[in-house]
């Protein structure tokens, strides 16, 4: 039976940043992949922005990836040619009590480093954005947008230049321990060995873990599903910045904001609702509830201008009202390391989770 090193389980831009750091040092790396190539599900359905590191409790996995990784994308991306901008963002209070909650989340970022925030007042907004209403609002220099695509590309160049092997269409059906590491069972016909096992298979990171045999309710370790849709845009952009609400007491989103690719095009998004299943399509029938969510911010928007755009599924360690859980990155079983409820930030964090995982490793 074939035996390598270490066996990576999903390529999302986790897995990949994952791949490609570990190559750098370590010899005989596969990283397997169920779909027919990288990043079919939560990675290429997200906002791709770079946060800046604002939302997350102190000292948390969270607060220290994000920052960290924020700024070895940005280094990434510049070194490497992949498309990004700087765009900044506004965080807009509508009332005295929305300025209220946007003083403890400046905070709160600053508790995580992120000291570059800018206060604006109503007219300040306009300023930045002229066809925003606010009462007053936070600016963020240090948030951005990246091709998500490009990146995931670059990670995989890398990873493979350093002889990891890729195997897509290879799913992982059963894990069993054995004296020497882990028996990785790929498509239920045919298996290898492997000394270490990271589990980053995102939105079945649990069913993963259940498989290697951990207690998955014990741990609490169970993924509850919560869905984001986006409603584009139909007419030309107007604004420059990325431009958000306060945010939801429970952080279950960060509430439907802007989001400008690199093309220009204007989306808002995403919503969160929690669901049963993994079904991508956008319900026009919450185009009602998304128009109200942002019409006080963005008056010039008329209902019809929005059309159903995409969606992705956050993997939470949080069901409904459960409030808010941390990233799990654990080394559970010697040698098998969980990454189990890799939500947002987790694009802006891969580097930095690729590094805290090769430390691990
Ligand atoms: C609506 C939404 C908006 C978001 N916006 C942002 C944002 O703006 N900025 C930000 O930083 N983050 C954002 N995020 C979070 C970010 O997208 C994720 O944290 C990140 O993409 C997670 O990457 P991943 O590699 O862990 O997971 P995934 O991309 O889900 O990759 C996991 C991979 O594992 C594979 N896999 C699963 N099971 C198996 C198996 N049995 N065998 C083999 N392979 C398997 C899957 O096919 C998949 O390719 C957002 C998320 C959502 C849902």
């Amino acid at each position: 039976m074939e035996k390598v090193s270490v066996a990576i389980i999903g390529a999302g831009v986790v897995g990949l940043a994952i791949a490609a750091e570990l190559s750098k040092k370590h010899k005989d790396i596969v990283l397997v992949e169920k779909e027919s190539s990288f990043g079919q599900e939560t990675s290429s359905r997200n906002s791709e922005i770079i946060h800046a590191g604002i939302y997350y409790e102190k000292d948390s996995l969270k607060a220290k990836l994000c920052v960290e990784g924020r700024d070895l994308l940005y280094a990434f991306c510049l070194e490497n040619k992949i498309p990004h901008k700087k765009l900044g963002k506004l965080i807009i209070a509508l009332d005295e009590n929305e300025h209220k909650q946007l003083e403890s989340l400046k905070g709160k970022a600053e508790n995580n480093g992120v000291n570059d925030l800018i206060w604006l007042n109503s007219h300040q907004i306009k300023d930045y954005e002229p066809s925003v209403d606010g009462y007053s609002a936070l600016f963020s220099p240090s948030t951005g947008i990246v091709d998500s695509h490009s990146l995931m590309k670059c990670l995989e160049q890398k990873a493979e230049m350093n002889g990891v092997m890729i195997s897509y269409g290879s799913k992982v059906t059963a894990i069993e321990q054995v004296s020497d590491g882990y028996r990785v069972e790929i498509n239920h016909e045919y298996s290898f060995v492997t000394g270490k096992l990271i589990n980053s298979a995102g939105l079945f990171a649990d069913k993963i873990a259940e498989i290697a045999g951990i207690d998955v309710k014990q741990k609490k370790y169970k993924l509850y599903y919560c869905k984001g849709e986006y409603f584009s845009y139909d007419k030309p952009s107007f604004i420059n910045h990325l431009v958000y609400p306060v945010p939801e007491q429970d952080l279950k989103g960060l509430g439907v904001h802007s989001v400008v690719d690199l093309g220009g095009l204007l989306k808002f998004g995403p919503n969160a609702f929690y669901v049963d299943e993994l079904n991508y399509d956008v319900n026009i029938s919450h185009r009602k509830n998304f128009y109200d969510s942002i019409k006080k911010m963005f008056p010039q928007i008329q209902e019809q201008d929005l059309s159903p755009d995409q969606s992705g599924i956050r993997p939470k360690l949080s069901g409904p009202g459960q409030g808010i859980r941390d990233f799990v990155i654990n080394e559970d079983l010697p040698g098998f390391i969980n990454l189990i409820g890799i939500e947002s930030p987790g694009l802006t964090a891969s580097l930095g989770v690729g590094r805290y995982v090769a430390d691990l490793v």
